[in-house]
């Protein structure tokens, strides 16, 4: 890692104000105030014996000596903004280190596919992201790995019943290798308490081939709002295309932990090749100087649209975090593990998705479009969009009802995004 400022004197500089220098040095790159974007598949070795030692060294067949920085070799292993760009993201969630790859679900599968093996069991917390949903129950499976969902009462004794139905149903050998919280779930907010599943998961220690790892998504509060590595997570997972790429111009996703447990995932990566490219890699070091700035200004404005929409009779209820019952089990979580209540939620109309779509139809100023986490505010249809593989009854079950329409919060002016939804209220 490239050393470079991170305290003034005794005083720690906070990641905001890391994240325009952390890990660059431009006396590197001819002085230039921001990392270039190293346009380059293959680096220059040295000399042979160097690039000897350093491809020895990428295969693990030796030990990295103290103090070594190793050269780069070939940009499907490292490249300099993405090594840079990892350095940085770690810092939000106070993390060993970070890896960055082509999408969320390229971090998703490549972590999963590191960790299980034929005849494992994942238990996950359901609804997950469609993405997620459907690797989960359809490609996994091909591969003889059982993935069983969770879903309504998500407390201590209906998680522990969960594993031990997940544990009946392994083969031989096979172990639970992971329990995956989306957390809050998307589209429903739905919060989990992951101190619960941290020991939950430390409760397995005891099977053969070590505990199961606690996987969580942060992509809906994180990295401000939520830091899970605080609260048991052993590793959290982010579609960097919505908050943290924040401009709706790229796709990428990002994992954070400790070395240990990062680096049979960095091996999976390398090889199977799912890593992002240099270009993603500085439009996210772009993205991430107003990472701060950007998720605070969202969070303000959601609580004023969410306020807005909450007090008109054509809507039933809205999903918003800052308004959970801070007496309900929910906000007690809330509480503990969140320190705002991020930009996206839903909300349902009295109706159905007739209602639903003329609501939609009507919008003048917010796009609709699935993603969230952007500069520009998106609405969309859970039901029929994101979640539309989910099978009724599971969609159902899981709350995504045909009278939610999910709403993202972006940088606007919140009075224009409330008269936009007003006047798209009248039209229902
Ligand atoms: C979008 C999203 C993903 C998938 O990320 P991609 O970058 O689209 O691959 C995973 N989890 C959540 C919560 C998401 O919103």
């Amino acid at each position: 890692m490239r050393r470079t400022i991170t305290h003034i004197g005794e005083h720690a500089l906070a990641p905001a104000s890391l994240m325009m220098s952390y890990g660059f040095d431009p006396k590197l790159s001819e002085g230039a105030i921001k990392c270039p974007v190293f346009q380059s598949s293959t680096f220059v070795f040295e000399s042979a014996a160097a690039g000897k030692s350093v491809m020895q060294l990428a295969y693990g067949l030796r030990e990295r000596e103290q103090a070594e920085d190793p050269a780069l070799i070939y940009s499907r292993i490292n490249n300099p903004a993405l090594e840079i760009l990892e350095d940085r993201l770690a810092l939000w969630d106070k993390a060993d280190r970070a890896l960055v790859f082509a999408s969320g679900m390229a971090a998703i599968s490549t972590t999963v596919l590191s960790m299980a093996r034929p005849g494992d069991a994942i238990v996950y917390t359901a609804p997950v992201y469609g993405g997620t949903d459907f690797l989960f129950d359809k490609l996994l499976p091909q591969f003889g790995i059982r993935c069983h969902p969770v879903h309504g009462d998500l407390g201590d004794a209906a998680m522990q019943q969960a594993v031990e139905r997940a544990r009946a149903g392994i083969g031989p050998g096979g172990r639970i290798a992971a329990i995956y919280a989306e957390n809050p779930a998307n589209p429903t907010n739905r919060l989990i308490d992951l101190a619960m599943l941290a020991d939950l998961a430390r409760s397995l220690d005891g099977q053969s081939g070590g505990r199961p790892k606690l996987l969580v998504d942060n992509t809906m509060l994180g990295p401000l709002w939520q830091q899970p590595l605080a609260h048991g997570a052993d590793i959290v997972i982010y579609s960097l295309t919505k908050y943290v790429g924040g401009h709706s111009d790229l796709i990428a996703g990002s994992c954070v932990g400790s070395e240990a447990d990062l680096a049979a995932i960095s091996g999976f990566r390398t090889i199977l090749g799912t890593m992002t490219d240099p270009h993603t890699a500085w439009l996210l070091l772009r993205s991430l100087e107003t990472l701060s700035l950007r998720m605070r200004q969202a969070e303000a404005s959601a609580w004023k649209v969410a306020e807005a929409l909450g007090a008109h009779p054509k809507v039933a209820e809205v999903g918003f975090l800052g308004f959970v019952d801070p007496a309900s089990e929910q906000g007690r979580i809330f509480a503990r593990q969140c320190s705002g209540a991020g930009s996206t939620f839903s909300v349902f109309l009295h109706g159905g998705e007739a209602e639903a779509f003329r609501f939609l139809d009507a919008l003048k100023l917010m796009k609709l479009a699935v993603s969230l986490g952007g500069t520009e505010s998106l609405a969309s249809y859970p039901a029929g969009m994101t979640h539309v593989d989910v099978a009724p009854e599971m969609q159902r079950a899981y709350g995504i009802s045909d009278n939610l329409v999910r709403l993202s919060i972006g940088v606007e002016e919140p009075e224009d995004l409330i008269a936009d939804c007003l006047q798209a209220l009248d039209q229902v």
